[in-house]
């Protein structure tokens, strides 16, 4: 009995409660670790499968990547047709908390309104992604209210106990969102109408939240690299309606977006779509502070600094 208490003692010791008792959240992307973070607070430690300035469409699975889906309690992903990579790897992982329909599993796009779902046949005229609506659903921050709502639903079924902190936890996350959407309408007034080509079809959930108009795309179809006649159509059509923004992503190769500027006299501005798509975007928050400021000087006008 002694031994037996001692030993809880030294056990205790070594792995403190807090430590041993966190739920381990694998996520595929560094914004769906954040908001995991947001809910989960103290008692998650998540790790995210991939880094902010990665085309998230084209992870390259690695061993240590099995490895944490091994580990992991819960894994939240994107859904849709972005994270596909992420199959091959749960399936590596033979972990079956967080195969899909296990209580682990968070698919973080159900509930979504999504946009552009493809209507009639998908074929490969249509490019190889995007095949079942946009996926790029998180840039509209707004929609971070579902995200966490499923994260939360996911984390819950992981560690009952906890509930009641992750839903307060959730709560103060949408207090802050809110706040934080309305200081972006402010900036984002002078953008409204503003016509934007992107490199990627990756901003329309973006651009239905701020007002802007997407103009059109460098690439030809999602996951397409440009061709010299696409860009020529692209550039003549620029001109006629007199586009001064073009928006990429920063792992996009800049070589195409740079000669339409060039041409165009459009104004090229480089950003992050994720958390840690630059060095000083650390937060979800700051992906749309940036982005939202890389626009307001870029057409020039000065927001809600009236
Ligand atoms: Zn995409």
């Amino acid at each position: 009995m002694k031994r037996t208490s001692r030993l809880a003692a030294l056990f205790c010791l070594l792995f403190p409660a807090a430590a041993w008792a966190k739920l381990r959240v694998a996520a595929t992307t560094t914004d769906l670790e954040w908001l995991t973070e947001a809910v989960g607070g103290e008692s998650v430690e998540v790790e995210s499968l991939s880094t902010g300035d990665q085309d998230i469409h084209f992870v390259e699975p690695r061993p240590s990547m099995v490895m944490r889906l091994k580990r992991a309690d819960v894994l939240v992903r994107t859904g849709l047709d972005l994270d596909m990579w992420a199959d091959s790897l749960v399936a590596a992982a033979r972990n079956g908390k967080v195969v899909y329909g296990a209580p682990g599993y968070v698919d973080a796009s159900v509930g979504i309104e999504l946009l552009q779902i493809p209507v009639g046949k998908v074929d490969a005229a249509m490019g190889d992604i995007h095949v079942f609506g946009n996926p790029h659903y998180w840039l509209d921050p707004a929609n971070a209210a579902v995200i966490t709502k499923n994260i939360l639903d996911g984390l819950v079924r992981g560690d009952p106990k906890n509930e009641a902190a992750f839903t307060e936890n959730r709560e103060r996350f949408l207090a802050a969102l809110d706040a934080k959407l309305k200081e972006w309408d402010l900036k984002a007034a002078g953008l409204k109408g503003l016509k934007l080509v992107t490199y990627h079809n990756s901003w329309v959930y973006f651009a239905k939240r701020f007002g802007v108009e997407l103009f059109g795309n460098i690439e030809p179809k999602p996951g397409i690299p440009p061709s010299p006649s696409h860009l020529e159509r692209l550039i003549s059509m620029m001109k006629e309606d007199g586009v001064r923004v073009i928006m990429a992503e920063t792992y996009y190769p800049v070589k195409g977006s740079k000669m339409v500027a060039e041409k165009t006299g459009a104004e090229l501005v480089i950003v992050p779509s994720s958390v840690g798509g630059l060095p000083g975007i650390k937060g979800y928050f700051d992906v749309f502070d940036c982005v939202l400021n890389h626009l307001v000087d870029a057409v020039g006008v000065k927001g809600d600094a009236r």
